[in-house]
């Protein structure tokens, strides 16, 4: 098969940038005919010492109109994937696949005035694509970014978010956008220190945000560990807000990781 007709594109990592020993952030090439649109994945392939390739999905972090690709990756200890991936330097090759897909895309909700996007760990990803687009904030009002880590050092891109509404072609959106860290296994100065599940159930994360959780105005995207998902599931569906379907459009929209 020729390189063009195969389903994948090879390309060079330009940077990796260590955030903790089992988190890192790496920058690829992008092939030119690569599209997609922010919050969706594409998988990435690695080769082996054996010649075998494995893949997995990772979410872009980058905005479909950036030159490069950013992704954001955990390591899990022993993982297929995550131990070769982890060892690759500056230079080296990784394939990604021609093709995006997912549907933790903002054409899922039709309508709404109010954006929550609830991440935990590396489930932050698909936000700060969509966040570095402008469609989130020209369609809705408020945009609240929850992002759930378990100790304080697990926060990253705090000054890509802290410099959204710095840049050019945001600027005319500066205020929408609240940011609400939470770390659960330590106190943060500034950050909250429950489960998102339990912040919703005791009201805790709406009186943060200044903004109650309401079918009519709220639409909600959840990324992350698929526990904090179904629970959030769960305690959102009390509140009547629930799945969006292309059958029925609805408040959530959900992408779990493993
Ligand atoms: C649609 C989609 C998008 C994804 N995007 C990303 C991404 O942007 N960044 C990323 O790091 N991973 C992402 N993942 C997970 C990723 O595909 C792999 O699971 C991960 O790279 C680990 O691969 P592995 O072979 O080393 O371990 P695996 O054998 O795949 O996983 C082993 C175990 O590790 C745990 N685990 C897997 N992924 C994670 C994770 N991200 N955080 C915490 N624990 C985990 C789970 O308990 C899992 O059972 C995504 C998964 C899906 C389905």
């Amino acid at each position: 098969m020729t390189a063009s007709a195969e389903k994948f594109t090879r390309q060079t990592l330009l940077d990796v940038q260590p955030l903790t020993p089992s988190l890192f952030s790496l920058r690829t090439s992008r092939d030119s005919g690569f599209r997609f649109r922010s919050g969706q994945f594409a998988r990435l392939g690695v080769t082996k010492a054996d010649g075998s390739v494995v893949w997995r999905a990772y979410s872009m972090v980058s905005a479909p109109h950036d030159e490069h690709l950013d992704f954001f990756s955990i390591v899990v200890p022993g993982g297929e994937f995550t131990s070769e991936l982890s060892r690759l330097r500056e230079g080296d090759s990784l394939l990604i696949d021609r093709q995006a897909f997912g549907f933790l895309t903002l054409d899922r909700f039709v309508d709404g005035r109010d954006l929550w996007l609830l991440a935990t760990g590396t489930g932050i990803a698909p936000f700060m694509s969509i966040l570095q687009d402008f469609e989130a904030w020209e369609r809705f009002e408020s945009i609240k970014l929850v992002y759930s880590v378990r100790e304080a050092n697990e926060l990253a891109y705090l000054d890509l978010i802290a410099g959204l509404e710095q840049r050019d072609y945001l600027a005319e959106y500066a205020g929408k956008l609240q940011f609400i860290p939470v770390v659960t296994r330590e106190q943060h100065p500034g950050a909250l220190n429950e489960r998102i599940t339990t912040l919703i159930e005791n009201g805790e994360l709406e009186r943060a945000a200044g903004l109650e959780l309401t079918p009519e105005h709220s639409r909600v995207m959840l990324c992350g560990n698929p526990q904090m998902i179904d629970d959030t599931r769960q305690a959102l569906k009390q509140r009547g807000l629930n799945l969006s379907l292309s059958r029925r459009p609805g408040q959530v929209a959900v992408e779990n990781y493993w």
